[in-house]
């Protein structure tokens, strides 16, 4: 009966958010977490309301990436639990804020995350939403069957580097992917060039384009590339998404456009 009920909160929360978006990479470092928090944040700022779910468990960096401390707020009527304002349109509940200790989860098994997983979702107030974001760890492991299982509707985001490796882990999962039959709403090349910051040309420092022939290969959207800027580690460090800060930078662009292309 827990099980059935539980299955009946999270159907209507899920009901109440008109878009999932599930941010992944095949491996650490390309930017999935940078990316998913700045799209977000760009969404938030053309309007929508926008809710970020970090499912990573054992690394969660959303809460660090936005400059946000401490747990969430229980509700004393029936446990349930309020994500954590960023500003009026941006809610963000992580693994993070919600442990007392953190460290105590690296000896979290598979069924644990997965019931953690279910509970971000049937006890959290995330009310009514246009997207709700979420944030996985590299790879493809139980997380990501636990999302994918628990929010059929999905649409997965895949973000990679141009560089080979990144894209050969990438390869994989797009496969996984294909054989879970999520939907994909498309890649996202990250650290694609650079900008001159003097000259303002573009230096291809890691080559550029791997991840739009990816999407071809696959027959997935291209959803656009960022470039790589220091403005985006100067902002990460800060705690405030790139796209909120006042100057224009070439990532701050990028990230707008691709908010608006979602
Ligand atoms: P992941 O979630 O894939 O492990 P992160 O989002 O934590 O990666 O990013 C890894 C590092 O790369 C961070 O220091 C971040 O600030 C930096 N980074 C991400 N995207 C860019 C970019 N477009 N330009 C420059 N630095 C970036």
């Amino acid at each position: 009966a827990k099980q059935i009920i539980q299955d009946q909160m999270i159907s209507s929360t899920l009901e109440k958010i008109k878009y999932k978006l599930f941010i992944m990479s095949g491996k650490g470092g390309v930017g999935k977490s940078s990316v998913c928090v700045n799209t977000a944040a760009a969404l938030a700022k053309l309007g929508y309301k926008v809710g970020i779910l970090d499912v990573d468990i054992h690394g969660p960096s959303v809460p660090r990436l936005l400059g946000l401390k401490g747990q969430l707020d229980g509700d004393s009527r029936g446990g349930l639990i309020q994500p954590k304002k960023y500003n009026e349109n941006l809610y963000v509940v992580s693994m993070d804020s919600l442990l007392k200790d953190t460290d105590q989860a690296v000896l979290w098994r598979g069924p644990m995350k997965t019931n953690a997983i279910r509970q971000f979702i049937s006890d959290v107030t995330w009310g009514e939403l246009d997207f709700l974001l979420i944030d996985s760890p590299p790879g493809t492991g139980d997380e990501h069957m636990t999302v994918l299982k628990t929010i059929p509707d999905a649409l997965c985001v895949v973000v990679t580097t141009p560089q080979e490796l990144s894209l050969a882990d990438v390869r994989k999962a797009v496969n996984f992917l294909q054989y879970a039959h999520a939907n994909v709403l498309g890649v996202v090349e990250n650290m694609s060039g650079l900008i001159c910051p003097h000259c303002h040309k573009e230096i291809p420092l890691f080559k550029k384009g791997g991840g739009e022939l990816l999407a071809e290969k696959y027959a997935l959207p291209f959803l656009g590339a960022i470039p790589l800027d220091p403005t985006t580690v100067v902002s990460s460090d800060m705690g405030k998404p790139v796209v909120y800060l006042d100057e224009d930078s070439p990532a701050k662009d990028a990230l707008l456009r691709i908010a608006k292309e979602i």
